[in-house]
């Protein structure tokens, strides 16, 4: 029987799966993950989590406690840094200990550092420690690091190409759904936890689809654009999320015509966000008359305001189309 290697579908989860998959299926293991987000899972997840976290990380323990008894080993890396001279949000680099110190009756948990803040070779090292907890061989632990990289630079292809992940299709070989084919296009900037999860954040997407919008994330814009307007900002953004939001702003309201309209949908209690969300902002007022819209999400949010929101937000975007376009959204 193979070893059983659990992954939460949670925070890294949307950005990494193809990678982390792929990589513990070539050491022979299965991966098990837990079911899309459900009311269940979130409450579970919030009755026992601190309450000053923010609602992603009080999901992942819904998340963790749904399979923590169905796998031999819950794969919970320990994400200080994955690129150079950035951060992750300090959340994730304390998610082990999180977890660990909540929950009770865990498997082993595979909770190696990953921090390529100084050096970006350092990822080879976690990686040969995170293989091991499968199997003591580093010639099979390289070449399924190989192989899972390849699945996941063609996932990150696919995303620029438009696709998205999506929670529910196919999600052992690929993650994705057809294109768009709305007629007026949406920037959706956020956390791809908080972007693909679509109970928590309330079928955006989906809604958003039914009047017609393409949606545009920050995943589908090259990392070389992104870095490219970031590098304009005066000061450097460490975090490697916010580099990514806020070069993407950049590039759509310097470079995008096509885009009608900006989201940001942020968590509540988010730092990050608070910061980066106010950064992306005032970039967006300052320059141009785009429409810009904050959607804060928690475990409270209630869906008819965002349906709302979302419909005047449109009907704006629209009535300006057809009608005055030189007259700014903000009067
Ligand atoms: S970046 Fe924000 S939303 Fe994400 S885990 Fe950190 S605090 Fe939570």
């Amino acid at each position: 029987m193979s070893i059983k290697v659990g992954i939460p579908k949670s925070l890294f989860y949307y950005q990494m799966y193809p990678l982390w998959n792929t990589f513990f299926e070539e050491l022979g293991a299965e991966v098990v993950t837990s079911q899309s987000t459900t009311k269940k899972v979130l409450d579970n997840g919030v009755r026992i989590c601190v309450d000053e976290a923010c609602v992603p990380v009080k999901l992942f323990h819904g998340h963790v406690l749904e399979i923590k008894d169905k796998v031999d080993f819950l794969f919970i890396p320990r994400l200080t840094s994955i690129s150079k001279g950035e951060y992750v949000c300090p959340k994730f680099g304390g998610l082990p200990d999180m977890i660990k110190n909540t929950i009770k009756g865990l498997p082993e948990i595979i909770d190696v550092e990953i921090n390529c803040r100084k050096d970006e070779n350092n990822e080879l090292d976690s990686i040969i420690k995170i293989g091991s907890f499968i199997v003591d061989d580093e010639k099979l632990i390289r070449r399924a690091y190989r192989a899972a990289l390849d699945k996941f630079n063609d996932y990150n292809e696919d995303i620029k190409k438009g696709f998205m992940p999506e929670d529910e299709k196919n999600r052992k070989s690929n993650l994705f759904v057809v294109k768009d084919s709305g007629i007026i296009n949406i920037a959706v900037i956020g956390h791809p936890y908080n972007l693909y999860d679509s109970y928590i954040n309330m079928n955006l997407f989906k809604k958003l689809r039914t009047h017609g919008v393409n949606i545009i994330t920050q995943e589908m814009i090259s990392d070389d654009i992104v870095s490219h307007h970031a590098a304009k900002l005066n000061k450097r953004v460490f975090w490697n999320f916010g580099r990514k939001a806020l070069g993407s702003v950049m590039h759509m309201i310097e470079e995008r015509s096509d885009i009608k309209g900006i989201i940001y949908l942020m968590s509540f209690g988010c730092g990050i966000d608070a910061f980066i969300g106010d950064l992306a902002e005032r970039t967006v007022r300052r320059n141009t008359d785009i429409p810009f819209i904050y959607v804060t999400i928690d475990e409270h949010s209630g869906e008819a305001g965002l349906d709302t929101r979302l419909e005047a937000f449109i009907d704006m975007i629209r009535w300006r189309e057809n009608n005055e376009v030189d007259i700014s959204a903000y009067g």
